[in-house]
């Protein structure tokens, strides 16, 4: 039986236009010749679970979660993988034919995947973690960095009581730190990731003394606007690896992709440009 429709997917957030999700969709639909579409989905906050419902009989076949749904889109979920559960927030949802929401997260192993390939020597098991913030993208790298086998990761945030619960919800292998004394516990120190939004244009700066962290030690950041962060600069001058966050954005839309389109997409420079050339 051949199909009335072209699979449609999207970005669903609000505010949207800013989004850069449909820069890598569109490229990879152009790119490996598949008849389909990704748009941004601009709902607002209190037509987010209506709204949703009625996607699939428009033909969507799935869709991103953003800012400020990602923890909403659990709730009307009818099946929930286990990393978005434990994240405890969905960035990435599939309608199944009888419209039916499956809700998964791909950001911690986009930042997992991010810093394979930009770093293929990294190993997580060599060394402790150091991470700055505790909103969600810290649960996500969190979670991928105790997947990957770090032994103990350090959390750190401005709001301790974010980063309490954080060490809560993972358990012994995450320890919580003063924010201002983080830099104490980077002797150990196999990964260092800033997951603020501090260094951010139009954010605070992030004040942080990498000068301890040991020369094998590799640094992310996962704000990638600028994508030379402060702390990147910084870990370059002192010879560390250094990973943006660029790669991280790119690889968490990898998954849903392929589940949409069918097609496994590749993460390469050409996609890179294109996304750093897209201003929206
Ligand atoms: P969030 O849940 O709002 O968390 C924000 C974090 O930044 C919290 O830890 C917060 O501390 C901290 N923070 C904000 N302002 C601060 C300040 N003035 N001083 C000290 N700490 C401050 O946001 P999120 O979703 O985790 O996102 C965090 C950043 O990651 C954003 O810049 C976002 O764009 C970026 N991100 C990138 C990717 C990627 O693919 N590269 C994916 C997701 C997010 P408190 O808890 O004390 O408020």
């Amino acid at each position: 039986m051949t199909t009335q429709r072209v699979p449609l997917a999207g970005v669903v957030g609000w505010p949207i236009a800013h989004s850069k999700s449909p820069a890598i969709h569109g490229h990879w639909l152009n790119r490996y010749e598949i008849k389909g579409y990704y748009v941004p989905v601009g709902i607002e906050p209190k037509n987010f679970e209506t709204a949703i419902k009625t996607l699939p009989d428009l033909g969507f076949v799935g869709a991103n979660i953003t800012i400020p749904f990602k923890e909403r889109a659990l709730d009307i979920a009818d099946n929930v993988s286990e990393r978005a559960a434990l994240i405890g927030a969905s960035n990435t949802i599939s309608f199944k034919p009888d419209g039916k929401i499956t809700a998964d997260n791909t950001d911690g192993i986009g930042f997992l995947n991010n810093l394979k390939q930009t770093a293929p020597d990294w190993d997580a098991t060599t060394g402790d973690a150091v991470v700055l913030g505790a909103g969600g993208a810290a649960r996500a790298v969190i979670s991928a960095l105790l997947a990957a086998g770090t032994p103990q990761v350090v959390v750190a945030n401005r709001t301790p009581e974010r980063a309490e619960a954080l060490r809560r919800h993972f358990g012994k292998r995450v320890l919580v730190s003063d924010l201002q004394r983080a830099s104490d516990h980077l002797a150990t120190a196999a990964t260092i990731v800033n997951s603020t939004s501090l260094g951010m244009v139009g954010q605070p700066p992030l004040d942080f003394d990498l000068s301890s962290a040991p020369s094998n030690a590799l640094v992310s950041d996962i704000v990638y606007n600028p994508l030379q962060t402060d702390l990147l600069k910084q870990a370059t001058a002192l010879g560390l690896t250094v990973v943006d966050g660029l790669g991280m954005l790119l690889h968490q839309a990898a998954p849903g992709f392929e589940k949409w389109f069918g097609k496994q997409p590749s993460v390469d420079d050409e996609l890179r440009k294109i996304v750093l050339d897209c201003h929206v």
